[in-house]
């Protein structure tokens, strides 16, 4: 079997692929509402909120522009908090549907600055909403995202998160932190095959949408929620997805939220630990390295492109290159979802062969 450490899609365990092969049912049925209702319930548990959930079909990147489209209209300003590839797209979305971006970047593999998010907020009053990256998958950072949002919340402006990398792998308490609209994905930490994005929406969001202007059909909340109330979803669903996903939210509530968050910490610490071992450097700032994936400068001579090609041909272990302008300057381990600390030592194993037959000189 081939060892798929990218961050996402994730490998899924047999009992969640198994899942998948139920026959279809009638999706506006009461047996499929049922199912809906339980993996609705169960993700309101793991996403740590009483607001609405909702499973959209598509993927984690329809769920950002879901959130954008629900909230604002043309012409409102959006602070968008850039890190990496993710937050930019986030900020694209805002800019392709008419909102005005403010753009506040930082150097990717750090962390945003909290002092420059709250200058941002001093200098332009009028911000509606506030666009954040949870965890860059890029650059492997995790932002703060507690002294982020009480930072929004000061000047009490909508906060957006993409969450799609983090939640159900790394601490998101959606209530206690007030985030209105957090993202994720199935095809992340959640062990599932692509196919769904997953929602929460605030109460605040709901007010916003109340008056947001931006055009929206598939995406719309209200439709999304007067359906949820029959134990339905507004359109045919990605229902194998869904069957995948209710499998995966036993598993995970069975081994315990805090147990799984501890779970990729500690197997996150393992891989930087081994990585550091091996003599290369980590990219992420480590005060901030994320435990769902790790990024590595390519140093010492390293090919990244040749040392990713051996790693698939000959130790069927595939990992993650650089994504834009980090393409040959960085590769990522992916450790989120069904993954423990011997999965990470397949890698550092391989990794000791592989370096120097790609040029890497300790
Ligand atoms: C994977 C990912 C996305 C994109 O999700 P898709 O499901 O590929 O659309 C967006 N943001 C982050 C942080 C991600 O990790």
């Amino acid at each position: 079997m081939e060892h798929l450490r990218i961050p996402g899609p994730t490998p899924c365990p047999n009992e969640i692929l198994q899942a998948m092969t139920k026959q279809m049912i009638n999706h506006r049925g009461p047996e499929f509402g049922q199912i809906v209702n339980g993996v609705t319930a169960r993700l309101k548990q793991l996403f740590q909120t009483k607001n609405d959930v909702f499973l959209l079909t598509g993927s984690g990147t329809g769920g950002l522009e879901a959130a954008i489209v629900n909230t604002l209209s043309p012409g409102d300003k959006a602070l968008s908090i850039s890190i990496g590839v993710f937050g930019e797209r986030f900020a694209t979305i805002a800019e392709q549907f008419g909102a005005e971006v403010i753009p506040l970047k930082f150097e990717w593999g750090k962390a945003a600055d909290i002092d420059s998010i709250r200058r941002a907020l001093e200098t332009e009053p009028e911000i509606r909403a506030v666009l954040v990256t949870h965890n860059e998958t890029s650059t492997g950072v995790t932002n703060d995202l507690a002294r982020v949002s009480a930072t929004v919340k000061e000047f009490d402006k909508l906060l957006l998160v993409d969450a799609i990398s983090s939640l159900g792998s790394i601490n998101l308490p959606v209530d206690d932190w007030h985030c209105d609209v957090v993202v994720t994905g199935s095809q992340k930490g959640w062990m599932v095959p692509p196919g769904l994005a997953m929602v929460s929406v605030s109460e605040a969001a709901w007010q916003a949408h109340a008056v947001a202007k931006m055009p929206r059909f598939y995406w719309d909340f209200t439709k999304a929620k007067s359906y949820l109330e029959k134990g339905q979803t507004p359109w045919t669903p990605a229902m194998s997805t869904v069957f995948a996903l209710s499998a995966s939210l036993e598993i995970m509530l069975e081994e315990g939220l805090a147990n799984v968050i501890a779970r990729h910490a500690q197997v996150a610490k393992a891989a930087r630990d081994s990585v550091k071992s091996l003599g290369l450097p980590l990219f992420a700032d480590e005060c901030y390295a994320s435990n769902t994936v790790t990024a590595i400068a390519a140093s010492n001579r390293l090919d990244v492109k040749k040392m990713l090609k051996i790693l698939r041909e000959e130790h069927q272990i595939v990992l993650g290159g650089g994504q834009q302008r980090l393409d040959g300057k960085i590769f990522r381990i992916g450790h989120m979802g069904w993954v423990t600390e011997d999965d990470i030592e397949v890698v550092i194993s391989a990794l000791k062969v592989v370096l120097p037959q790609a040029g890497f000189r300790s």
